[in-house]
């Protein structure tokens, strides 16, 4: 592929300054929308990834989890005033290394500016408690940081993903090493920039560049990390988990999902169709929590779907670039193939393609995108139906009442998000509750904010993100008892 005049090349950033990788390997980093070759990034491996664990445990104490709250709690907003100064440049850099819309890019670093501010907000408020006590005890807690934590982050949202890790973990007091997605580690790295700028002293946030099954490995293995996080696919989850085990770490999963949007007859179903549409075809379909499989009320089936495909075929596809566009391009070639397989599984098993599913041509030839699909007649107990496609395509299934709805919905090994539909409160309410998934949307395709608990049930991945119960995640509690008598305690007697 052809490579820019200008191309960048990225070091690892280990303690405070950016080095070569020990064995000088470097890899290129693509433009999804063109295929171009966009920067040089260096691989880091295991020596590398040693010298940067020895880093983030020395940064730990004597400096960043013992700075005092209020000043860590400056960094961190720091972090936020440069992330926000700096949000078109980043943004631009995201969507040519994601290959996702640039409104999208926008949208998403406003999210990470306010993450940040989040969990700068939180720092001072981290406390534990006083505990009832008998007679002449004080009982209490602390809340001390984890430790050193391993973040490996994927590729499809890079610095959001990246800020939903770093900031509650830095809030914590811990230190990091964050490991993006080969595919997409340009944000990532310019997010070490700005700790270093806002404050965080050396070794506090370290950015590893490289192979996830060499480093990534590596460090959910290694004795020296306390914690690892992770979001990507279940299988990779469980791979990271079995590793962990070996050190007993303490680990966080963000898993895969196949999420229900589930649209009854008394919806608005002008709202339902527009929800539905933005619900899977944001971010190309490359969202774990997209809701991917759109379950609709038989009553309400002809009516929503006409509306439905309409909105689907009216999405603009192609260059990223252009502020007008929905649906920017897949991630990699390899991607795209696998969601094209999908697409002809569907129609193998019986489903009917309605809609999309086709590459661009002419200018868009070299880019990964394809026009966004609807396969329709799909059984729950199809594949694509079961699996997780990451990509432009929504499923769809009817069901005859409430409580199929439910049960179709709760049919999957996945239970990340939700959307319900309805003007009839109570029922909203009722499946709301009865709903196996981490997070639920009643009339809205958007139920991601900062203070919202975001995470998994079943094999879509424990522990959550982006609230105040991840401090919990990002701490360890020490329960502290003191004894104030006056008399020596002796249980023997005498
Ligand atoms: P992975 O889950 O493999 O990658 C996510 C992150 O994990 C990357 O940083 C990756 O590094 C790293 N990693 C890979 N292998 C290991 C390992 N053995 N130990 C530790 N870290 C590791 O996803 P892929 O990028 O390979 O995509 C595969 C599929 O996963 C996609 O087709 C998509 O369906 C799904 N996916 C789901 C996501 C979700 O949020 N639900 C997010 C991304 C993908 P590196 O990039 O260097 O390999």
């Amino acid at each position: 592929m052809a490579t820019t005049a200008t191309m960048p090349t990225h070091d690892l950033l280990i303690n405070g300054e950016f080095v070569k990788p020990a064995a000088g390997e470097y890899v290129d980093v693509h433009n999804p929308a063109t295929g171009e070759v966009i920067a040089s990034v260096a691989a880091a491996g295991i020596h590398d990834a040693d010298v940067a664990v020895r880093a983030a445990r020395e940064a730990l104490q004597g400096k960043w989890a013992t700075m005092t709250p209020a000043r860590r709690a400056r960094v961190i907003n720091k972090m936020a005033t440069l992330i926000a100064e700096r949000l078109d440049v980043l943004a631009e850099l995201e969507t040519r290394n994601s290959g996702k819309t640039i409104s999208g890019s926008k949208a998403e670093i406003g999210q990470v500016v306010e993450d940040f501010e989040f969990y700068a907000g939180a720092v001072t408020k981290i406390m534990g408690s006083t505990i009832p006590a008998p007679p002449n005890f004080f009982n209490y807690t602390l809340k001390e940081p984890v430790g050193v934590c391993a973040q490996i982050i994927p590729w499809n949202y890079p610095l959001l993903m990246a800020a939903w890790k770093v900031a509650p973990a830095l809030a914590a007091g811990c230190t990091v090493i964050l490991k993006p997605a080969s595919p997409t580690p340009l944000t990532a790295l310019e997010l070490g920039k700005i700790a270093l700028e806002a404050g965080c002293p050396p070794g506090v946030v370290n950015v590893l560049t490289g192979p996830g099954a060499v480093i990534g490995a590596h460090l959910a293995g290694h004795a020296g990390v306390d914690k690892i996080a992770f979001t990507g696919e279940t299988a990779t989850g469980r791979t990271i988990m079995e590793i962990a085990a070996s050190t007993i770490k303490r680990v966080t999963l963000e898993l895969g999902g196949k999420s229900p949007n589930i649209v009854f007859d008394d919806a608005d179903l002008e709202a339902a169709a527009a929800g539905a549409v933005h619900a899977i075809f944001y971010n190309a379909g490359q969202s774990c929590d997209a809701r991917s499989r759109v379950l609709v009320h038989e009553p309400a089936r002809d009516a929503f779907m006409e509306r439905f495909v309409a909105k689907t075929n009216s999405l603009k596809v192609g260059d990223p670039m252009k502020p007008e566009q929905h649906v920017g391009a897949i991630i990699s070639q390899r991607q795209l193939e696998k969601i094209e397989g999908y697409i002809g599984i569907g129609q193998q098993e019986g489903a009917a393609l309605v809609c999309g599913g086709r590459r661009l041509d002419g200018a868009h030839a070299r880019g990964n995108f394809l026009t966004p699909a609807v396969l329709d007649k799909v059984d729950n107990s199809m594949r694509v139906a079961q699996e997780e496609i990451f990509g432009p395509v929504a499923v769809v299934t009817t069901f005859k009442d409430e409580r199929d709805a439910i049960a179709i919905a709760n049919d999957s090994i996945y239970g990340l998000a939700a959307s319900v539909w309805t003007r009839d409160a109570s029922r909203a309410q009722r499946v709301a509750h009865a709903l196996r998934s981490g997070g639920v949307g009643i009339n809205t395709p958007i139920s991601i904010f900062p203070g919202v608990p975001f995470g998994g049930y079943k094999q879509s991945g424990f522990g959550r993100e982006l609230s105040l119960q991840t401090l919990d995640l990002y701490t360890e509690t020490k329960g502290v008892v003191m004894y104030t008598g006056t008399k020596s305690i002796n249980l023997f007697g005498g």
